[in-house]
């Protein structure tokens, strides 16, 4: 059994505690916030509830995993509602088309908005359902950072392999995927957003990324009842369980190493705490600049350019009235999805013509507001902090602009004078408050042909008995995946320490 520390309790950083403690560490986790959870943190007002950061849950095959490890059955700990339609979708031209999770349902559905995409949408949820199915085998549940870890070409190399890596196709772009297959620009800007998960643009991402469309439709999006602060709060009751010590309120300033190896944690109190090995669930460039440094900082540095993914600008709007059009998950769509993505991720300044996402969970769940009202979430993804970002001065022209085009595009003329409790989630507060890089919502961007999809393994190349979990480390971000990087960090961490063990012991 090995001494395990944490540093910080997102998603990735509790599901590494679970799956440790299932597998007999000592697990201790240090969080800088007074909540666990991370970015799964929760808003209370005036009998108004809001998720503050991931409302979308899919995926949620990775939680059970989690829950398995220690003998439990998730459904035990968490109340999930299936969401059909999974995204209701309004255009700047009128138009209005639900995502369903029932192919032959979109089928009908794609009958009279879009009649000739209706074989190119079920072409492309092949290409999506092939390359999940290629991600699951090569690239998910085990430590990745480039292609020679996705596979062991040597040894594994047979017309399968080829056949697999051949389905990647490299060095194509998520959108020039998706207008192989898709001509309707509306029903394109769909699919794109999918995208979005991982705070990239289409227009530069590599083509495998599709998969995530599979991950969606195919596997359903899934409403924690409670909230997705539901999800959390089900780990942190399964990680007290299971022993765990948690130390809320601590800043972790420095990873102490020695000859190489991860030897301690010291906090912003000046505590030293000593451990045989370490999971960072801080963002993973900001855990080897400012807890490591040196020359393990330096070759980290020099292995890749990374880059943040984007940022967002989240307003919380308590009503006193609900809006019968929405769906729980709506997407408000941009003008120009080119304009968009190149405001943001080139040029980056806040897109003119933003793409807003609307959350209104009293379509399924009443509580979050009083009786007639409605828990309004409106997401819009901004750059990640550039120089000469200040959100105090930009916020209130980006509000304005953010309401007009909910009231012209999604249908809520009056929203403005419905608000009752009104609160604000900027990029400078995201960066504060999560340690993040610049700000980002979803670690690293995924920019790239052909290295896209790949970020920082869970197993530190630069410094033994170091892993990284979380949405800036292998496989990415999201909920899910964030999920699966802890499990990863653990599992990873886990067969390193049988193995020494086992090495010590023949000695
Ligand atoms: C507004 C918003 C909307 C989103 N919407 C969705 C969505 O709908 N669906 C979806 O799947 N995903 C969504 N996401 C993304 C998702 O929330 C994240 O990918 C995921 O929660 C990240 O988990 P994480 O493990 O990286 O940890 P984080 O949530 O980043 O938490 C890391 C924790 O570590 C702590 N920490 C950092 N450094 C230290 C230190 N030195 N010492 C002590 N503690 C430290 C931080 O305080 C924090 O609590 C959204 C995110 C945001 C912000």
């Amino acid at each position: 059994m090995s001494k395990t520390g944490i540093i910080g309790a997102g998603l990735g950083g509790l599901a590494a505690a679970c799956t440790l403690a299932a597998r007999g560490h000592k697990v201790t986790v240090f969080e800088k916030n007074a909540w666990l959870g991370g970015k799964a943190a929760l808003l209370e007002e005036d009998g108004y509830r809001f998720d503050m950061g991931p409302t979308i849950l899919t995926m949620p095959r990775v939680l059970e995993r989690v829950f398995a490890e220690a003998g439990k059955d998730m459904s035990d700990y968490l109340d999930l509602v299936r969401l059909d339609p999974q995204w209701r979708c309004f255009y700047e031209d009128g138009s209005v088309l639900d995502l369903s999770q029932d192919p032959e349902a979109m089928k009908r559905t794609l009958a009279d908005f879009a009649p000739g995409d209706v074989q190119g949408y079920d072409d492309f949820l092949k290409v999506a359902k092939r390359l999940s199915d290629v991600s699951d085998r090569f690239f998910f549940w085990k430590s990745v950072e480039d292609l020679k870890d996705t596979m062991n070409m040597r040894e594994n190399m047979s017309l399968d392999t080829l056949r697999d890596v051949l389905a990647l196709r490299m060095p194509r772009t998520v959108s020039e995927q998706i207008g192989r297959s898709v001509k309707d620009t509306r029903v394109a800007q769909m699919l794109e957003h999918f995208i979005q998960y991982v705070g990239s643009s289409p227009l530069a991402s590599p083509a495998v990324l599709c998969g995530i469309a599979q991950m969606q439709v195919g596997e359903g999006v899934w409403y924690p009842m409670g909230g997705t602060r539901a999800v959390p709060l089900a780990l942190q009751r399964l990680a007290e369980e299971l022993g765990v010590e948690f130390r809320t309120g601590v800043d972790v300033e420095r990873i102490e190493t020695d000859q190489g190896r991860a030897t301690a944690l010291v906090t912003a109190h000046g505590e030293r705490i000593a451990f045989d090995r370490i999971v960072s669930n801080m963002d993973s460039v900001r855990t080897y600049r400012e807890l490591v440094g040196g020359d393990a900082w330096r070759d980290f540095e020099k292995s890749r350019k990374r880059e943040a993914a984007c940022s967002g600008v989240v307003l919380y709007l308590g009503l006193d009235r609900e809006y019968e059009h929405l769906a729980h998950h709506n997407f408000v769509f941009s003008r120009d999805p080119e304009e968009e993505f190149h405001a943001i991720y080139d040029k980056g300044e806040p897109a003119p013509d933003p793409t807003a996402y609307l959350a209104a969970p009293a379509r399924t769940e009443k509580g979050v507001a009083p009786e007639g009202g409605e828990a309004l979430y409106v997401l819009v993804h901004t750059p990640y902090l550039r120089e000469g970002h200040d959100w105090s001065q930009m916020l209130p022209q980006y509000r304005r602009t953010i309401l007009d085009k909910l009231a012209r595009t999604g249908g809520m003329p009056d929203l403005e004078e419905r608000i009752v409790v009104e609160r604000t989630l900027t990029p400078q507060d995201i960066h504060d408050r999560y340690k993040v890089l610049n700000g980002a919502i979803y670690g690293l961007a995924s920019h790239g042909r052909m290295m896209g999809a790949f970020k920082p393994g869970n197993r530190s190349r630069q410094v033994r008995d170091l892993y990284l979990a979380g949405g800036s480390a292998h496989p990415g971000p999201g909920m899910p995946m964030a999920l699966m990087s802890g499990w990863i960090a653990a599992d990873t961490l886990d067969k390193d320490a049988t193995s020494n063990a086992a090495a010590v012991a023949a000695q």
